[in-house]
C-alpha cells in the first residue's frame, strides 16, 4: 500500500523518538536546565511496537529510532526487539554514539542496518565544548566498531562558523580513511539554535567551496526523497550536505514522526500532531489522513521547541 499526502508526496519513512532525555548537552539542541518527560508519559514498549506495526501495514516502509538519545531509554533493548518483529525495508538508528558500541550486537541481530552517529568535531576539546561530554574516544570507537560489523554508517556533522568550520578537510580525510560517509548539516532554526543562528550558520554552498580546495568532488545521484545531496571525492571520501535552510527538501519529504509520548507529527517544524496513544488502530487510517493533511508544502521558518523534544 502507498501512502500519499494531499500533494501527492509518497509518505514512507517514520522517525520514532524513544525519549527526549539525553546523556549529552549539545549547546544548540538542549537548553540549560532541560526537564524531560516522566516515564509514565512515554509510550510503552508494546505501544511502540503495535503503533509502528500498524503504520507499516498502512504503507510506512522505513523506520529510524531517535531521541533525545535513544540508547538512554531504559527499555531500549526490548523496544528494538519489538520493532524487529515488523519487516521494514530499512531499519536505522540516530545516536550520539556514547552507549552505541555496547548496543551494536543487539541492533545487528534485530535487523537494524543503518547507523547514523552525530559527531560535530574530530578534536576532543572542541567535541567537549559542543556536547559537554569528555567521551570523544568512546564515540569514535563506536563508529569504527559499527563500520567493522558491517553496518551502513554515516556521520552527521553540523558545521558552525567559528567553532568547527576549520575541520571540514579533517572530516573529508576521516571519510576517506575509514570508509564512512560524512553528512554536513546546516544549522537549523530550532530551539536554542535560533539565538545562535546569525553568528554560527554556514550555508552548504560555502562548505562545498571550502572542501573543493582540498579534493575533487563528483556529484552522486541520490533518491528523490533524500534529505542530502552527495559527492564522492578523488581520494575516496563520501560526503553529503543536508541544506535544510538554504535548499529545503520539503517538496519531496516522505517522513512522519512519532513522539515519545505518542503524538504523530507531519513535520519537524510543525508543533502540532495527533495523539495515537489510546486510540483504536481501526482509527489509524483516518488519523493518518488527518496528520498528512497537516503536512506543510514549504519550509516553515523556525520552531521554538528544542530538537531533543521534537525527535531529530
Ligand atoms: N541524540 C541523537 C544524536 O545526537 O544523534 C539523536 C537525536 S539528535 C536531536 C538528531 C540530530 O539532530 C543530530 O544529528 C543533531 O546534530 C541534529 N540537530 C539537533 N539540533 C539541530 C539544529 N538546530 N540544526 C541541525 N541539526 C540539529
Ligand atoms: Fe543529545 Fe543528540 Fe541533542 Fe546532542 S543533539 S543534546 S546528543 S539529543
Amino acid at each position: 500500500m502507498h501512502l500519499r499526502d494531499s500533494h501527492g508526496r509518497h509518505i514512507r519513512k517514520l522517525r520514532v523518538q524513544l525519549t527526549d532525555a539525553c546523556n549529552f548537552r549539545c549547546f544548540y539542541c538542549m537548553p540549560a536546565g532541560s526537564r524531560f518527560q516522566p516515564a509514565s508519559r512515554l509510550l510503552s514498549v508494546r505501544e511502540i511496537e503495535s503503533i509502528c506495526a500498524f503504520l507499516s501495514m498502512l504503507g510506512v516502509e522505513e523506520v529510524r529510532v531517535t531521541g533525545g538519545e535513544p540508547t538512554v531509554r531504559p527499555e531500549f533493548d526490548a523496544i528494538i526487539a519489538g520493532l524487529a518483529r515488523t519487516p521494514w525495508k530499512k531499519f536505522g538508528i540516530t545516536s550520539n554514539g556514547f552507549l552505541l558500541g555496547e548496543k551494536l550486537p543487539l541492533l545487528r541481530d534485530a535487523g537494524c542496518s543503518h547507523v547514523n552517529v552525530s559527531l560535530d568535531s574530530l578534536d576532543a576539546g572542541t567535541f567537549r565544548a559542543i556536547t559537554g561530554s569528555p567521551h570523544f574516544r568512546k564515540v569514535i570507537a563506536a563508529i569504527l566498531r559499527a563500520k567493522s560489523m558491517g553496518f551502513h554508517v554515516k556521520i552527521n556533522t553540523i558545521v558552525f562558523r567559528g567553532i568547527n568550520d576549520g575541520e571540514l578537510p579533517d572530516f573529508l580525510a576521516f571519510s576517506a580513511d575509514h570508509g564512512v560517509e560524512v553528512r554536513f548539516l546546516e544549522l537549523m532554526r530550532v530551539g536554542p539554535a535560533i539565538g545562535e543562528h546569525a553568528e554560527r550558520f554556514m550555508p552548504a554552498r560555502e562548505m562545498l567551496d571550502r572542501l573543493e580546495i582540498h579534493d575533487t568532488l563528483e556529484p552522486v545521484s541520490d533518491r528523490e526523497d533524500s534529505t542530502s545531496f552527495g559527492f564522492r571525492s578523488g581520494r575516496g571520501a563520501r560526503i553529503g550536505f543536508i541544506a535544510s535552510e538554504s535548499k529545503p527538501f520539503c517538496g519531496a519529504c516522505s517522513r512522519l514522526r512519532l513522539s515519545a509520548t505518542g503524538k504523530l507529527r507531519s513535520c519537524l517544524f510543525a508543533d502540532t500532531g495527533v495523539e495515537l496513544r489510546g486510540r483504536d488502530p481501526l482509527d489509524y487510517p483516518e488519523i493518518l489522513q488527518e496528520v498528512m493533511a497537516m503536512k506543510p508544502t514549504g519550509r516553515l521558518p523556525r520552531i521554538h521547541q528544542a530538537m531533543n523534544q521534537i525527535g531529530g
